[in-house]
């Protein structure tokens, strides 16, 4: 299928408040996109910028379990028949999450068209105020959602998370390319490689590049985009997601730091 055949180039609809949409995509799934997402917004947040969050992984929405959310739904009212939703806030972010509106419990087989019109509302119904940032979660690969927000609103640029393995590398590529695509043109922020090394609690100075070392720097630098630095792969990171507190929110070693270090190569680019 040629993909340039199904978009168009038009994208007008902004999301009023809102200066910039900041997409974090990857080409495979499980490699942290919603990781990244979290603790990228929460660092922005932590330079004082006002920062929302929305969870558009329809098939894995994970930021209400990331955020100590589950089974919350956000207060909507109608307004003129025109229905309005409330993004919650919690630790400073204003978020929503496809997950909000679904059972957790039951699989979503929605089609294309269902999940477009979604994820529209996400951003075109709720209240976001005024935000620096609005950083949104996609599902991994290349597919509607993709299409429909990216089509939809004026992303300002896309981060793209991979791990060392030359799987995710290789997918990693074909996301960034059809970013890069005439039809879809949103610039790519950089390259973030999650999982760069493990990194043992008790040898806080010792990196073990278990999967390979330099991969997505390489990658960066081949498509000539920027490298937005190494997440270590850290038990901590997957504890604090399940128990519904972000990683940057407590550590004050080299999780922050680096996520710190990403945010202030995002915030530049804007
Ligand atoms: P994705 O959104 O790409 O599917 P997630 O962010 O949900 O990926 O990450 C998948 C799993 O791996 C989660 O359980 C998460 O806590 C864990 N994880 C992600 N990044 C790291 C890391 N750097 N160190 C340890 N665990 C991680
Ligand atoms: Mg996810």
């Amino acid at each position: 299928v040629n993909m340039t055949s199904q978009v168009t180039t038009q994208r007008n609809t902004g999301v009023p408040g809102v200066k910039n949409i900041i997409a974090v995509a990857s080409g495979k799934g499980g490699v942290g996109k919603s990781t990244v997402s979290v603790n990228l917004a929460l660092a922005l947040s932590k330079t004082g910028a006002k920062v929302g969050l929305i969870d558009a992984d329809i098939y894995g929405p994970s930021i209400p379990i990331m955020f100590g959310l589950e089974g919350v739904r956000p207060k909507a009212t109608q307004d003129n028949g025109k229905t309005r939703i409330e993004p919650i806030e919690k630790y400073g972010i204003k978020l929503l999450s496809i997950g909000f509106f679904t059972d957790p419990n039951q699989p979503v087989p929605w089609r294309g068209p269902m999940v477009s019109t979604a994820v529209k509302q996400l951003f075109n119904d709720a209240d976001w105020g005024e935000l620096d940032y609005l950083v949104i979660d996609l599902p991994p690969g290349t597919g509607d959602i993709h299409i429909t927000v990216t089509q939809s609103f004026p992303v300002t640029g896309a981060v793209i998370v991979t791990t060392p393995q030359n799987v995710a590398l290789a997918d990693a590529k074909k996301g960034i390319g059809m970013f890069m695509m005439p039809a879809i043109n949103v610039p790519i922020m950089g390259v973030v490689e999650n999982m760069a090394y493990f990194t043992p609690e008790e040898l806080p100075n010792n990196k073990y590049y278990i999967f390979g070392q330099g991969g997505g720097k390489k990658l960066a630098q081949q498509l000539d985009v920027p490298f937005l630095g190494e997440i270590p792969l850290i038990k901590g990171i997957s504890e604090s997601g399940d128990a519904g507190r972000p990683i940057v929110l407590d550590d004050d070693g080299i999780m922050t730091t680096a996520f710190m270090e990403m945010a202030r190569r995002v915030a530049q680019q804007v």
